[in-house]
């Protein structure tokens, strides 16, 4: 690697970690970490993962989320869609902390307040999101990928030399199985096809072992396979983990759905599963068409 390249890599780095981990960029962990007020114990007892309750949100007085309510069971795969503008990034970027509601309440379990964390913070408790386009570290092989995610608590530099320990090893193994990478290892991940570069995103998630995982159009410029093979790894992954996906192909939704919430105007249109909401008028008239 040449110089450029490793500040290049550093940079980056530093800037998946700010996103995704709490690792603070210099400093071990003493600075972020202190700023998590007792997070507490994710309580799972009454088998929901995140509650929205009457949530608001006004961007120079436009609505964009408008007393919004949902909720989202340990281990389901929920299925979010609605037309453009419903504010469906808007409910994800409220949930990672990047967006803070004017009025409303956001749970992680039944105890964790999530409008009194910041994003790392959030991150760092379990909530993994995946943005539309992909941001692996293009130079890096499919290995070092993972393993640069991998929740190390360490700086930068320290992160960049850190040795896997027995038990991160078999998580990356897993992980590499399950977004069906084995066999690309040791490739570049820049060489890598546009649906390969977000499994390989999703696995970066995976080796955190978030609890919940916000996915915002995953299948997008995806070809048919490989939406395909998104739908079984999704499927795979519920249970294990808690699934939100905001998605536009109809085809795909129909393959992975359980519970269908339809957005709009920044409130919960419709809910229940692909038959339901697809026979639904005000969900056809708003967004399927007729
Ligand atoms: P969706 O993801 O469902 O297409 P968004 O959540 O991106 O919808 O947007 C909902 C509405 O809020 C849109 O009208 C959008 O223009 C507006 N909006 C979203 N984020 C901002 C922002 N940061 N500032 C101003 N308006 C925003
Ligand atoms: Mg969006």
């Amino acid at each position: 690697m040449t110089p450029e390249l490793m500040q290049d890599n550093a940079r980056r780095l530093e800037e998946y970690q700010f996103k995704h981990v709490q690792a603070p960029a210099s400093g071990g962990r003493s600075a972020a970490f202190s700023r998590i007020h007792t997070p507490g114990e994710l309580d799972l007892a009454h088998g929901r993962i995140l509650y929205l309750e009457d949530v608001n949100v006004s961007f120079d007085g436009f609505k964009a989320i408008n007393h919004l309510s949902l909720d989202i069971g340990v281990g389901e795969l929920r299925c979010i869609i609605g037309p453009n503008g419903a504010g469906k990034t808007t409910m994800m970027d409220i949930i990672t902390g990047k967006t803070k509601p004017d009025s409303g309440q956001v749970f992680f379990g039944s105890t964790i307040d999530l409008l009194r964390h910041n994003e790392p913070e959030i991150a760092q408790m379990g909530i993994g999101r995946k943005f539309q386009k992909p941001t692996v570290f293009e130079h890096l092989s499919v290995f070092d990928n993972l393993e640069l995610a991998l929740k190390t608590h360490k700086g930068v530099t320290a992160s960049m030399f850190f040795k896997l320990q027995g038990e991160q090893k078999d998580r990356l193994g897993e992980v590499l199985q399950t977004i069906r990478l084995e066999n690309e290892v040791t490739r570049q991940a820049g060489n890598l096809s546009h649906g390969q570069k977000q499994w390989l995103e999703i696995g970066m998630l995976l080796m955190q072992d978030p609890k919940l995982l916000l996915l915002d159009e995953p299948v997008a410029g995806m070809t048919d396979q490989e939406t395909e093979r998104t739908a079984e790894l999704f499927l795979s992954l519920k249970g294990k983990h808690s699934l939100m996906v905001v998605e536009h192909d109809m085809g795909f939704i129909r393959q992975i759905a359980e519970i269908v919430t339809v957005l709009c105007d920044g409130a919960v249109l419709a809910q229940g599963s692909m038959d339901d909401v697809q026979q639904d008028e005000r969900v056809i008239d708003v967004y399927l068409g007729r």
